[in-house]
């Protein structure tokens, strides 16, 4: 049964650029530039210098703690390791690699028979998915060894998120449309890990010809696909518990306060090829669509890749007004094309002028839209009203950092108030405030 979540909207899905695209290699590029950091965590150490020769899936970095290690996404040599644009806004310390477009593979590499699989413990399977670099693929980018292993003897429900809420992206769907056997198997590695017969797909029902491959490669493995009806944001982890299970995450709480550990489908796909084929995470699906792209595509591209070059593959009609790491609702804005595909980049999505909603000195008209909106119950205009008075106190009381960033707010809001770059910008300051106040 289908629990409907409080709130959220109906944006203009927009998958129809892309969503009848299959998946294309990328042509590898030239140039890579590989971020030591890309999870939430330490960021790695690299464990190569100038001029030393990679080859494909070896493991160029890594670091104690909460921390999984990186990969060269193609063999070549390193031109260089130092401080490069992020999507994040920053300068990280990355790997840059010069392709030498043979292709050779990592000897570390070996793959896995099915008996093999099945005689590892859930210790040795977590072992293995940490060392293939595994994290959340739908944004968060946790390590996923993490999660999973923190999770044994807690968790009584796995879910998987193939809902992909997001305007305009189609790289979950592509992936369980065009690989539903591997996410499945994916999923049986972590409900194994967890000890459990019983695992969940949930996916939106606008997408019927994903959602029947998965169920058809679900036949007799203890899967079950939950069709859910298409709402934003579908796809957020508490959201997602609250419609397949009916249980509510508490404020400030982890889905495995309620039994549940929820997982994304391109993670499935991560760990069923470091577990099985014994590769490590080095490409991912990415949509890159848009209104203006002359051809949106959703492409297989390594880590590493430059936004320029796959903007250049799909051609755009006008310069971008704005260029989204994501979807127009959660994607961060960037302001230099230079940067490059990380592990947990879905989507890069190019919008043109029309998509100008910038409104100067835009005031609320108490409308209490925003409230309606608000899949996490909260109160938006109060919330923001609170920013505005820079009150760290205020800010904490109503709860801000409940906000899950989804912007249904923002998108329902009639004077366009930037309420999420409010948000964004509140959480800084009770970040900032707590850390003043251990010292
Ligand atoms: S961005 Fe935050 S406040 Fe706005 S609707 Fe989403 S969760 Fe609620
Ligand atoms: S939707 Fe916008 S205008 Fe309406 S109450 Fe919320 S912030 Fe104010």
């Amino acid at each position: 049964m289908a629990f409907s979540f409080f709130g959220g909207v109906h944006p203009k899905e927009n998958k129809h650029y892309a969503e009848e695209r299959s998946v294309q290699t990328f042509p590898e590029p030239d140039l890579l530039v590989i971020p030591m950091s890309q999870h939430i965590g330490a960021p790695c150490k690299p464990l190569v210098k100038k001029n030393d020769i990679v080859t494909r899936g070896q493991k160029i970095g890594d670091n104690q703690g909460l921390c999984v290690p990186v990969h060269a996404s193609v063999s070549g040599k390193v031109k260089a390791v130092e401080m490069r644009p992020h999507t994040n806004g920053s300068t990280v310390m990355s790997v840059v690699i010069e392709n030498d477009h043979q292709d050779t593979l990592c000897p570390d590499i070996k793959p896995r028979t099915k008996e093999e699989v099945d005689a590892l413990t859930p210790a040795e399977l977590c072992d293995i998915i940490r060392e293939g670099g595994v994290v959340g693929m739908g944004g968060a980018a946790f390590p996923t060894h993490v999660k999973l292993s923190g999770a044994i003897g807690k968790a009584d429900t796995i879910i998987v998120n193939a809902g992909e809420c997001e305007p305009y992206i189609t790289s979950d769907d592509r992936l369980c449309q065009e690989m539903p056997e591997i996410v499945v198997s994916g999923l049986l590695v972590a409900m194994k890990i967890l000890g459990l017969k019983e695992g969940h797909i949930g996916i939106e029902d606008n997408k019927p010809k994903a959602a029947a491959a998965l169920k058809n490669a679900a036949v007799g493995t203890g899967v079950i696909v939950d069709v859910l009806p298409a709402k934003y944001p579908q796809g957020a982890e508490k959201q997602l518990i609250y419609a397949v299970t009916g249980r509510e995450v508490p404020s400030g709480g982890l889905p495995v306060a309620v039994g549940c550990v929820v997982i994304n489908a391109a993670t499935c796909k991560a760990i069923h090829d470091a577990v099985y084929l014994g590769m490590p995470l080095i490409e991912r699906i990415v949509t890159v669509s848009g209104d203006i792209l002359l051809e949106p595509k959703n492409l297989m591209v390594p880590i590493g890749t430059s936004f320029n070059e796959l903007m250049e593959a799909c051609g755009v009609s006008e310069n971008p007004y704005k260029v989204l790491n994501g979807g127009p609702m959660m994607g961060t804005a960037q302001y230099d094309l230079s940067v490059t595909t990380i592990k947990a980049c879905n989507a890069i999505t190019f919008l043109g002028h029309s998509n100008n909603f910038y409104v100067e000195d835009s005031r609320c008209l108490r409308c209490g839209k925003c409230i309606d909106a608000c899949p996490m119950k909260l109160s938006p205009v109060l919330m923001y009203k609170a920013m505005q008075s820079g009150d760290v106190d205020e800010m904490k009381s109503i709860n801000i950092m409940d906000c899950i960033e989804c912007g249904c707010c923002a998108y329902t809001c009639p004077a366009c108030v930037p309420l999420v770059q409010g948000f964004r910008s509140a959480k800084v300051l009770i970040r900032n405030a707590a850390a003043a106040a251990k010292k």
